[in-house]
């Protein structure tokens, strides 16, 4: 099949299955498969798909169309301008999240330690890290299957960079002491989460998700936590759910934090808050 016409095919098969940006999923699993790019489609549509690619693609289609992440599909995900691998073991990567990377960034110095609390795929550690210079960077996650995954990109995102990470639960087998925590914990109510979107609440893994009745309890942690593991003079920074900011902006202050600040994302909705530890 010719190269626009196999797109064609499957944008309307995702169409069909109610994927919401159909178009954009067809060309990028194209793109994918074909290791072709953007450019492929306008210039070379009429080029001929080898049969192999064809199946291939048209499977990674099906699996789609049954609400399978798109990144989980492709088995990567971009964010920071940096491509990192990622897995139903890990939260995929969310362009919100980019607001909290270059908030830290516009305070962070040379030398710094950073704490990447509930790191993940290490998309906020090793984004920091690459951005930066000689900072000492560490990613806690409770789950091992995560940290295998952080690894790995580190491995390959920031061969050069002194990063380690730790199994713990929260503080638990953290040691030192640091400039910088920075965290995006699960913060979703427990009772919210069946009503998420397939994509999520079926594919991505529930303890990175779910933050308690209130969507709190992590927050709560590590604001009374931090505090032992921070310099003077030392930030905490959070990203938050659209309705926290109050509620995280009141446990920070109460705990003692000064200069409580908070900042929105590209869609309006509050997304980050920040405080100096005195
Ligand atoms: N730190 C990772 C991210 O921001 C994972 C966050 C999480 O698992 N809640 O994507």
């Amino acid at each position: 099949m010719m190269y626009r016409a196999l797109y064609e095919n499957g944008k309307e098969l995702l169409v069909q299955a109610g994927i919401e940006d159909a178009a954009w999923d067809a060309r990028l699993l194209l793109e994918h498969v074909c290791h072709t790019n953007r450019n492929d489609l306008l210039v070379h549509g009429d080029r001929e798909v080898a049969d192999t690619e064809t199946d291939a693609y048209l499977s990674l289609i099906r699996r789609r169309a049954e609400h399978i992440p798109l990144q989980h599909l492709t088995g990567v995900c971009e964010f920071m301008g940096l491509e990192f691998a990622v897995s139903e073991n890990v939260l995929t990567p969310r362009q919100d999240t980019e607001v909290l990377v270059e908030e830290v960034l516009r305070h962070l110095h040379d030398g710094f330690r950073i704490l990447d609390m509930c790191t993940g795929s290490g998309c906020i550690l090793l984004s920091l890290l690459h951005y930066s210079n000689d900072c000492i960077g560490v990613g806690a996650d409770l789950s091992k299957a995560a940290l295998a995954v952080a690894s790995a990109n580190a491995v390959s995102l920031c061969p050069d960079k002194d990063v380690t990470f730790v199994h713990s639960d929260l503080f638990s087998n953290v040691e030192g002491k640091f400039e910088i925590i920075v965290s995006n914990p699960p913060y979703i109510q427990s009772s919210v989460i069946d009503g998420l979107m397939e994509e999520v609440r079926d594919h991505e893994p529930h303890m990175a998700l779910d933050g308690g009745t209130d969507g709190l309890d992590f927050y709560k942690r590590i604001i009374t936590d931090s505090r032992q593991y921070l310099c003077g003079g030392g930030m905490l920074f959070f990203e938050i759910g659209y309705d926290q900011r109050e509620a995280v902006c009141a446990l920070m202050e109460e705990a003692g934090f000064a200069a409580v600040t908070a900042l929105k994302d590209f869609a309006g909705n509050d997304r980050v808050v920040y405080g100096t530890m005195m």
